[in-house]
C-alpha cells in the first residue's frame, strides 16, 4: 500500500506497536456488498471522508469519538445498512493503507472453475480489456481482449462472452420502453408535458437517485444493466439450448466497479431466491 511504500523510502521496517495493538484481532465490517473496511489499518488520514464529501457530494462516513479512540464510522451503522452510500469505491481508491479495500472473491471464482460438477459463464465488461492492459504496465489504449479470454479458458472458465451483446439488448428493451411511455402519454393527453426517462448502466447512479434523490424514481427506466440481461439469459437461456442443468450454472460478471457487486445483490435480479449473477470481480 501507499503507507509501506513511504515506510520503506524512510527506513521504517520494523513494528514498534505495543503487544495490546499487534495481537488483538482485528475489526473488519464486511457487511457492504462491494467493499471491506478493517479498522485496525486505518491511520485517520481523512482521505475517504473528503473524498466521499467533497468529489461524491454524500458525506457517508463520519469521525467518531475523540483522541486517540477517533475512528471513522458509517453515520452510526455497519457499512452495508448505509442509508447513503453507493459503493462507487472512491473511499477505496484513495486509502493509502488498505483499511478501505475491495472485498476480493477471486478464490470462489476459482474454485468453480476447478469444480467439475460446476459450469461458469464469464462475462466481462468492454472497459476491462484496456485496464487489464494498464494494470500490466501496457501503454493505455491497448486492448487485450483475446489474452483475456484465453487466460479465462485457461484457468478453467467454461464459457466466456462479452457484456456488449446484453447491451445491445438493454438499448432494444430501453427503446421499448420509452416507446410503451410516450404512447401511454398519448393515450392520456398529457403530452404536453412530456415524461423524461433516464436510463443508466451504472449501478452507482441508479443507487444514487433511489437513496438520495427518490423524487426521481418515477423516471428511471425499469429496463436492466447489461450485467443484469446477462446473468437472467445465462440462467434461462443457455440451459435451454446447450442442454445444461440450472443449478450447476454459475455466472461470473468481470466489471470495472465496485458498485457492480452490489448491483448483483439486489433482489430484483434474482430468480427464486438465487442471483442472475454469483460473483462481481473488478
Ligand atoms: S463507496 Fe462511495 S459513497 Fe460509499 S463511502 Fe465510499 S466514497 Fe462514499
Ligand atoms: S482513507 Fe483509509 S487510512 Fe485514511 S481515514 Fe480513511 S480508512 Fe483511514
Amino acid at each position: 500500500c501507499e503507507l509501506q511504500t513511504v515506510a520503506k523510502q524512510v527506513g521504517l521496517d520494523v513494528t514498534t506497536l505495543s503487544g495490546r495493538l499487534a495481537s488483538r484481532a482485528p475489526e473488519v465490517d464486511r457487511s457492504a456488498p462491494g467493499l471491506v473496511f478493517t479498522a485496525d489499518k486505518c491511520i485517520r488520514c481523512l482521505r475517504c471522508i473528503e473524498v466521499c464529501r467533497s468529489v461524491q457530494g454524500l458525506g457517508v462516513m463520519t469521525l467518531d469519538h475523540t483522541g486517540t479512540g477517533t475512528s471513522i464510522g458509517f453515520e452510526g451503522n455497519r457499512w452495508g445498512d448505509s442509508d447513503t452510500c453507493i459503493q462507487c469505491g472512491q473511499c477505496a481508491l484513495v486509502c493509502p493503507t488498505g483499511a478501505l479495500a475491495i472485498k476480493n472473491q477471486t478464490d470462489l471464482a476459482l474454485d468453480w472453475f476447478a469444480d467439475p460438477t460446476i459450469k461458469t459463464v464469464v462475462q466481462f465488461a468492454p472497459a476491462v480489456r484496456m485496464a487489464v492492459a494498464e494494470g500490466v504496465g501496457l501503454p493505455a489504449g491497448i486492448n487485450l481482449e483475446g489474452q483475456v479470454i484465453a487466460a479465462l479458458k485457461a484457468l478453467g472458465a467454461d464459457f466466456v462472452m462479452d457484456t456488449r451483446w446484453a447491451a445491445d439488448v438493454t438499448i432494444m428493451e430501453e427503446g421499448t420502453e420509452f416507446l410503451e411511455r410516450l404512447t401511454a402519454q398519448k393515450t392520456a393527453g398529457t403530452l404536453d408535458k412530456p415524461d423524461t426517462m433516464f436510463t443508466s448502466c451504472c449501478p452507482g447512479w441508479v443507487t444514487h437517485v433511489e437513496k438520495n434523490a427518490p423524487d426521481m424514481i418515477a423516471h428511471l427506466s425499469t429496463t436492466r444493466s447489461p450485467q443484469g440481461i446477462f446473468g437472467a439469459l445465462s440462467k434461462t437461456w443457455l440451459p435451454k439450448v446447450l442442454g445444461l442443468e440450472a443449478h450447476s450454472l454459475r455466472t461470473i460478471s468481470i466489471m470495472p466497479c465496485t458498485a457492480k457487486k452490489g448491483e448483483a445483490g439486489r433482489d430484483q435480479l434474482a430468480h427464486d431466491g438465487r442471483p442472475d449473477t454469483d460473483l462481481v470481480l473488478t
